[in-house]
């Protein structure tokens, strides 16, 4: 967003489709932030712009630099999932939509939420509270490691190289955005690497990490090697509050603790920078359900919800904080009554009649 925020003009919203059950999980978001836009009186504005396969058919690039530049003036975005692995190569178009937005608009926060609800079960163990802070904008992602090119090639036929970067940076925001949100809540953090291999990259970012514990005395700490990580959430995913960890890593292991909360069709999440904050599900564009309502849009409509406190919080606005915790209690609502379930959760309905039963609990 260009200008500081004020509670005066109008809110604009960019709001991208993607690819599979994106345009069913998106156009259900936006219903649902339709509501509260009147119900609230947020003054949104939605602009809407292809991204994927739509836009790849119409200008020869599924993340054109119109996209890019219409999110630079925008004061939030929602991007729905996109079907990167079936892209052509980046000289025919293919750009991955995500990760261009985290990279270019410094999102460099990626905050993963796994709760419990109410009547529903985890898969196992206990119930399940925590957030995953994940780095962003660097890691093993080829996209996100170089100035210029790719940070994975092939030098000949039969070798190909990935490089992962980590730096100090990167790796003292993530890691002071994870000990700031521990504070607001039961204050644990948990560092998870791998510097036992990958002795200078993890323990670079291990290192920043134990760097910034010193500005936060009061919160509980504890490391844990990445693979013991993803066994210890089985065993007691209640054991652990905030996360944080590098990009990769986050990305796995969020997948696991939404599936251990009930579905990766509850996941959401907050790309967010100093500047900017896109919501986004965790998920993919699960072309195996695409067009069938089937989709389970909390995952959307949840990030949306972040996206709104996100928002209320920089414009000192409570209004949005509170649309925001009201979407979050009608989800609620709807997930802890087995009639009210989508078919990933064991139930029946479809995404369009999850989000009518969630507009009325709302209104
Ligand atoms: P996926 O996350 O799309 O699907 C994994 C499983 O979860 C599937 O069984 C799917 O049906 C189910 N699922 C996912 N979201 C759901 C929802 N809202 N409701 C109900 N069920 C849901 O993972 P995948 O199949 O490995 O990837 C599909 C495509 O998505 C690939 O092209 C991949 O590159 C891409 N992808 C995109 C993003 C993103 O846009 N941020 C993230 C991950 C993967």
């Amino acid at each position: 967003m260009a200008q500081s925020p004020s509670s005066s003009h109008p809110v604009t919203l960019l709001c991208l489709k993607g690819d599979g059950i994106g345009p069913e999980i998106t156009a259900a978001t936006q219903s649902v932030l339709n509501v509260v836009d009147s119900l609230y009186g947020l003054g949104l504005r939605f602009e809407t712009h292809d991204v994927g396969f739509v836009s790849l058919e119409k200008s020869g690039s599924t993340f054109p630099q119109s996209v890019l530049d219409a999110a630079k003036k925008a004061d939030g975005i929602v991007i729905g999932p996109v079907s990167t692995n079936d892209y052509p190569p980046a000289v025919q178009g293919g750009v991955n939509p995500s990760a261009a937005l985290r990279k270019n608009l410094d999102l460099y926060a990626n905050i993963r939420p796994a709760k419990s609800y109410p009547g529903l079960p985890p898969r196992v163990g206990d119930s399940i509270d925590l957030v995953i802070a994940r780095e962003n904008t660097e890691g093993f992602y080829a996209d996100r490691s170089m100035f210029e090119g790719s940070g994975e090639f092939m030098p000949t036929e039969d070798l190909a190289v990935a490089v992962r970067k980590i730096t100090r940076k990167a790796s003292e925001r993530i890691a002071r955005t994870a000990f700031a949100l521990a504070r607001q809540r039961r204050n644990k953090i948990t560092v998870v690497h791998k510097a036992n291999v990958f002795r200078l990259s993890d323990g670079l970012f291990l290192e920043a990490v134990r760097d910034v514990r010193q500005e936060f005395p009061d919160t509980e700490y504890e490391e844990q090697i990445v693979d013991a990580m993803a066994a210890l959430l089985i065993r007691a995913p209640e054991a652990y509050d905030v996360i944080v960890t590098t990009n990769m890593y986050g990305d796995i292991l969020s997948d696991e603790a939404s599936e251990i909360a009930g579905s990766l069709g509850l996941a959401a999440s907050l790309n967010a920078g100093d500047q900017y904050a896109m919501a986004q599900a965790q998920h993919g564009s699960a072309p195996d359900i695409a067009g069938q309502d089937k989709a389970n849009p909390a995952s959307l409509i949840g990030s949306a919800a972040m996206l709104l406190r996100w928002l209320g919080e920089r414009r000192g606005d409570a209004r949005f904080v509170s649309a925001g915790d009201a979407i979050d209690v009608a989800i609620t609502k709807m997930v802890s009554s087995p009639e009210t379930r989508t078919v990933d959760l064991g139930g029946t309905i479809g995404t369009k009649a999850f989000t009518e039963g969630l507009i009325a609990n709302l209104s």
